[in-house]
């Protein structure tokens, strides 16, 4: 049994009734950890951050992150260094 864990939708979860916009997001069903790359590997930075450009809720995700002070992972097509940025400058986007 795999214990990795993924994104999106939850056991019994229907998306078409959903208005969550987390799952809505273009990494759902994908492994969380790609979200959370080791900082010192570029390439998995780079590959988080792909599809994170492709979202349609990128600014809502961002948004997420920055009320709850998620600085650790990708998020919003945002690094967490990224977020602290511009939480310590006051902004939201
Ligand atoms: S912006 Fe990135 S992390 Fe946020 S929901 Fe979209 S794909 Fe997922």
């Amino acid at each position: 049994m795999s214990t990795s864990t993924t994104v999106g939708l939850k056991a019994g979860e229907s998306l078409e009734r959903s208005d969550k916009w987390n799952l809505r997001g273009a990494c759902r069903g994908m492994e969380a950890a790609v979200f959370y790359p080791d900082p010192a590997i570029a390439e998995d930075t780079a590959r988080a951050l792909a599809v994170c450009a492709s979202c349609d809720v990128r600014e809502a995700c961002r948004k997420h992150a920055l009320a709850h002070r998620e600085f650790v992972g990708i998020w919003g097509g945002t690094t967490g260094s990224e977020r602290r940025r511009l939480f310590r400058r006051g902004q939201s986007v």
